[in-house]
């Protein structure tokens, strides 16, 4: 019997797509009780990517490609972007 998967109660979502990274295997749990799962990316490379960071979108490919498409740093200035053409808007009216 395994403690582990007793113990924790996580959701499996292996065999799932997240964007680029398709979860082949659970891989471990950490102290806070986050699940980690083994994701293969299209690009070849396996990296361990948080449950919840997938299921939310948080994670959709390896660092590699995320630094390589710049996906986060494009959201972030989009959002920032947003809040600025926000507070200028109020500003001015
Ligand atoms: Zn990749």
């Amino acid at each position: 019997m395994n403690k582990m998967f007793f113990k924790h109660n996580f959701k499996d979502i292996a065999g799932q797509r997240f964007g680029r990274l398709f979860v082949i295997k659970y891989h471990h749990t950490d102290n806070g009780g986050n699940a980690y799962w083994s994701c293969k990316c299209t690009c070849g490379k396996i990296s361990i990517v948080m449950g919840s960071h997938l299921r939310h979108g948080k994670s959709t490919s390896c660092r590699s490609c995320g630094t390589k498409y710049g996906r986060d740093s494009d959201k972030k200035t989009e959002f920032i972007r947003s809040k600025i053409k926000k507070y200028v808007t109020r500003g001015k009216i």
